[in-house]
């Protein structure tokens, strides 16, 4: 072995750096394992034995409490691929090298780097050239039964969790409502607030079949949430708060108030870079699910009724949402627009108006939440159209490198600061936590001390919230740095942007892709004005004021000249009659529409002209019945009569309704036997017929 060792070992190898790779995979282990630092001091004793000087022997630790599961976010690995690959390593130590990396890949990736380069690799068994087959397979082997370790390992614990799972009694976090007795059986909360909170809000959801109607319910009556704290040191704690909406549906949604047991609601994946994801599982797919098998506040049958409920409001709403595009959407600054009345990001609405989608921005995310109405809605279109013509106007090649270059060089500077102003918080957090503590242990009948605690108490809390402002207060005043990527970008845009932006081709997507690069955010206000306040990604900032749009029935408003006509026409016309005149004419409505009845009478209720029947009546004209009583007749003969034109009738209708002239000192009669066409009619009569006729010349 000894022989072997040495002719591994070259001269070439000597002349490079031996790098000491150590990890150790939880913060405990680091605290805890003083035998492996004897261990390690032995390795790099080796090291030295095999002729390294000591100022050559280089440590990486840097993933000290970090799991070799993967190379993400494993610094060290890297740093030691690196130089591996750059050929500065003549030899790599570790305390059971294949733990170096625990997923096979990076292990394998490593090898086969240290055999190009002619690295070496020692661990306490031996020395390995991953040159020699021999060598590599053992190595190979080592890694391979050290990821199967790990998986033997996690197979055993997921078993043992499953096993207590599949028989009910795996312990889970209870949610707010119920809890754990001393047997270790789940019932619900012994506080009988909580449970009254629970049971309202489930009979809210029956009565109401909506989540947002629950919310409302809530907050009408003025009623608190439970809520327990999950995280910080308050973790544990019940804090009554506003009932949300997501809160709501989180409720909904878990099958636990309904006495059921789940386990396998969903599970965690890792992405292609390294970053671990939730995945929700489907009803269907949940691994086990034991309906009854504790107490609840509702039945089965409750439970799956009311996600049934929600999955339809959401249909309803799905289908909606559809309908405008996502991301092909008109609205530019969708995504970039801060409220300027509470701060929240704004979303975006479509509104389709004659086949154009028109955006209108709107801050509703509180109001969703805690069932308010929208903080403010804004038109969107006349913003749009400002912005992208400052765009067009401010944007120049010089202008752009002036204010990147000075915005880099604060940027740098206030990073640091930010840093220490955030050490500062935590600080101030910690000493709150300790005097509330503090005050907690302390005997309620000792006031003596228990005051003096609470005011120290007070006056932490206070501390707390001044550093914890100003820290925001700075950050907000702090922009992101950008990168030379980015930067770039923006240089090369500064010179085709106008162009590019006008060019109708250019798809809109493309237009908000430009707007992102170029601006941060906008913020927005509307008072008697809207005021825009654009900040650009160098951090000048500009503002405008534009006027509020007119709403869509102001826009297509009918031209007060039609309006005048038609209150003349009125005296003397229906409304079929006059929407004929109107067009004999070559008029047109608001929205240049040919007239309708339909149209002339919502110009006459919208601009509270007086009604033609209430004309008619002011004029003095009678109903059929007065006109009945006044000749002495029933109400049929005074149609008949009217027909034949010895009584005078004006339509106030396209039905044929009429009010008639009052008889007068000569009233007909009564005459028996005489044919009506024979008889006199009354002076002057014109019959609606020949009317319409004229007019429609
Ligand atoms: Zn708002």
């Amino acid at each position: 072995m000894r022989e072997e060792t040495h002719q591994k070992v070259k001269t070439a190898h000597l002349k490079r750096n031996a790098y000491l790779y150590i990890r150790q995979s939880t913060l405990r282990q680091v605290f805890d394992n003083s035998e492996s630092t004897k261990r390690r001091y032995a390795l790099r004793q080796r090291a030295v034995a095999l002729g390294w000087p000591e100022d050559r022997i280089i440590v990486i630790d840097s993933d000290l409490g970090q799991s070799g599961a993967s190379a993400t976010d494993r610094e060290g690995f890297k740093r030691l691929v690196t130089e591996v690959s750059l050929g500065r390593a003549g030899i790599v130590l570790g305390l059971e090298v294949s733990r170096l990396a625990r997923n096979s890949t990076d292990w394998h990736r490593l090898l086969e780097i240290c055999a190009l380069t002619d690295t070496l690799i020692l661990d306490e068994d031996g020395i390995y050239d991953p040159a020699h087959f021999n060598d590599r397979l053992l190595l190979g082997l080592k890694g391979t039964m050290s990821e199967a370790e790990l998986h033997v390992l996690r197979a055993r614990l997921q078993g043992g969790i499953l096993n207590k799972a599949r028989r009910g009694e795996l312990m889970l976090r209870p949610p707010v409502g119920l809890s754990y007795d001393s047997e270790g059986k789940l019932i619900r909360d012994p506080d009988q607030q909580v449970q009254a909170a629970l049971r309202l809000l489930f009979d809210t959801f029956r009565r109401t079949g909506s989540a947002a109607a629950t919310v409302k319910t809530f907050k009408r009556q003025r009623l608190l949430f439970p809520r327990r704290v999950n995280t910080g040191p308050h973790k544990g704690d019940l804090v009554w708060a506003l009932l949300g909406h997501s809160q709501v549906l989180r409720i909904l949604h878990n099958p636990r108030y309904a006495g059921a047991f789940v386990y396998g609601m969903s599970h965690t994946r890792k992405t292609i870079d390294g970053a671990i994801k939730i995945v929700h599982v489907p009803k269907d797919e949940w691994e086990i699910l034991i309906p009854g098998a504790h107490q609840g506040y509702i039945g089965w049958e409750d439970y799956e009724r009311n996600l049934h409920c929600l999955r339809q409001n959401a249909q309803a709403q799905g289908q909606e949402r559809r309908k405008s595009p996502a991301r092909e959407g008109p609205a530019l600054l969708q995504g970039l627009i801060v409220c300027g009345r509470c701060g929240e990001r704004m979303t975006v609405r479509y509104h389709r108006r004659h086949a154009r989608l028109l955006p209108e921005y709107v801050c509703q995310r509180e109001g969703v939440e805690y069932a308010g109405p929208p903080c403010q809605r804004i038109p969107g279109a006349g913003i749009d159209e400002a912005v992208g013509e400052l765009l067009v106007e401010a944007v120049s090649p010089l202008t752009l490198d002036i204010a990147l270059t000075v915005q880099q060089e604060l940027q740098r500077r206030l990073h640091e600061a930010d840093r220490l102003r955030h050490k500062q918080v935590q600080r101030a957090q910690y000493e709150a936590d300790v005097a509330r503590r503090r005050y907690m242990r302390v005997d309620p009948d000792n006031r003596l001390v228990a005051d003096s605690l609470e005011a120290e108490w007070n006056s932490k809390l206070r501390t707390l919230t001044e550093v914890q402002q100003e820290c925001e207060r700075q950050r907000e005043q702090e922009r992101q740095v950008l990168s030379e990527e980015q930067r770039s970008a923006i240089l090369a845009l500064a010179n085709d942007f106008p162009a590019l932006w006008r060019d109708p081709r250019t798809p809109d997507r493309e237009r908000k892709r430009m707007i992102r690069l170029l601006l941060e955010d906008i913020t927005l206000i509307r008072g008697e004005q809207i005021t825009v306040h654009i900040r650009f990604k160098g951090g000048a900032t500009k503002t405008l004021t534009l006027p509020i749009p007119l709403k869509s029935w102001q826009q297509w408003k009918t031209s007060p000249n039609v309006v005048e006509e038609i209150d003349r026409l009125l005296n003397r016309h229906t409304y079929r009659q006059i929407a004929k005149i109107l067009n004999a004419r070559a008029m047109r409505s608001g929205q240049s529409r040919v007239f309708t009845s339909r149209i002339v009478a919502g110009i006459q209720r919208r601009h509270r002209l007086t009604p033609r029947y209430d004309r008619l009546r002011n004029a003095g004209m009678l109903t059929v019945e007065e006109t009945a009583a006044a000749l002495s007749i029933c109400a049929q003969r005074v149609t008949i009569w009217a027909r034949h034109g010895l009584i005078r009738a004006h339509p106030y209708n396209d039905k044929g309704d009429c009010l008639y002239e009052p008889p007068g000192t000569d009233p007909p009669r009564k005459a028996q036997g005489v044919k009506l066409s024979r008889r006199r009619p009354a002076a002057g009569i014109v019959s609606q017929n020949i009317e319409e006729v004229q007019y429609e010349t």
